[in-house]
């Protein structure tokens, strides 16, 4: 995390492209959401429903001279409360699909299902008492998200194209912050819609995922992420416009700096590792993010895992199976 930026942050956006800032009761502050203007009215990451997001948004679409009954597409880029909390709000008052990465359909149609992550809790080393607390958070979140209907559910894969706005965009859906993570690009004017997958000014947490595919175990989401930089670089975008905060451009600065973070946050947790003397993943917040409590826990727990991934799989710290797993440096 930083918050300074980590790239060139840009003034102007694509004037076809209407931004709005809509709030979430959570720490990271309030999410971009983007009116995609022209044939196909889209809305991407609606927001909430809370404060006055949705009173926000019909006003937005009033000054263009539209009503929510008038969208026709919902694209959430991922299923984090934040971004898709209106999502069957906007479905319900119009006749809008909502558009995602395939693999979010779970998180998108189960709402807050708080036991999602299941098996992987235990591995954790989280005391009841701290895991009770959890519970309150995802009663806290079901009452800001919109039930969706499945039938309005449009899922894209890696590769796919879409017609939003005025632009033909390609879908990209690459794993890290979550599985099916979907960003649009288009080549044209080299336009990135990047959801939480990149952002200005904080690195997006490796939010730990259960493996679909592999039941009871869970994706490596860092090593995903990084392995996912690369083609963000090739593409080189012009206008990044983000989930959270400033857009920005020159993709391939932030991704040096983004491994940098990574590669000493990692050597961090080693030296904390050698000394601890075989701690869990919850033991390492206490030493690296003694600050948190509730549910922050539980992002920090998923920063602390990611690295000791990549620890691990440069051999640098060995896991020794429990539940709960434990560390020690190899
Ligand atoms: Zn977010």
């Amino acid at each position: 995390m930083s918050s300074e930026p980590l790239t060139q942050i840009i003034d102007s956006i694509p004037a076809d492209i209407d931004h709005l800032s809509l709030p979430t009761p959570f720490p990271v502050g309030p999410v971009n959401a983007y009116l995609l203007l022209g044939e196909r009215l889209t809305i991407v990451d609606p927001g909430m429903i809370w404060s006055d997001s949705t009173d926000q948004i019909a006003a937005r679409l009033a000054t263009h001279g539209h009503t929510v009954a008038d969208i026709q597409q919902v694209v959430v880029t991922h299923g984090h409360p934040d971004h898709f909390g209106a999502a069957g709000w906007i479905a319900a008052n119009s006749d809008a699909a909502v558009v995602a990465g395939r693999a979010e359909a779970p998180k998108l149609l189960g709402g807050m299902d708080r036991t999602r992550l299941g098996g992987l809790i235990a591995d954790l080393g989280i005391p009841d008492g701290t895991r009770e607390t959890f519970g309150l958070f995802y009663d806290g979140v079901r009452d800001l998200t919109h039930p969706i209907d499945p039938g309005r559910l449009v899922l894209l894969d890696d590769g796919d194209t879409l017609i939003a706005g005025d632009r033909t965009w390609q879908a990209h859906v690459t794993p890290g912050h979550a599985v099916g993570h979907l960003s649009l690009y288009d080549p044209t004017d080299r336009t990135l819609l990047s959801g939480d997958h990149l952002l200005a000014c904080i690195t997006p947490n490796p939010v730990l995922e259960p493996d679909l595919d592999n039941p009871g175990g869970r994706r490596q989401s860092l090593v995903e992420y990084i392995d996912s930089l690369e083609r963000f670089c090739r593409m080189d975008p012009m206008s990044v416009l983000p989930g959270h905060g400033p857009a920005f451009t020159d993709v391939p600065t932030l991704a040096r700096e983004t491994l940098t973070h990574h590669r000493s946050r990692a050597d961090e947790i080693l030296q904390i590792v050698a000394t601890a003397g075989q701690p869990t993943p919850f033991d390492l917040v206490g030493h690296l993010f003694p600050q948190l409590s509730g549910f922050s826990i539980m992002l920090g727990i998923s920063e602390i895992v990611g690295h000791l991934d990549l620890l691990e799989l440069d051999g640098a710290v060995d896991r020794h199976v429990g539940p709960p797993h434990r560390y020690s440096a190899a």
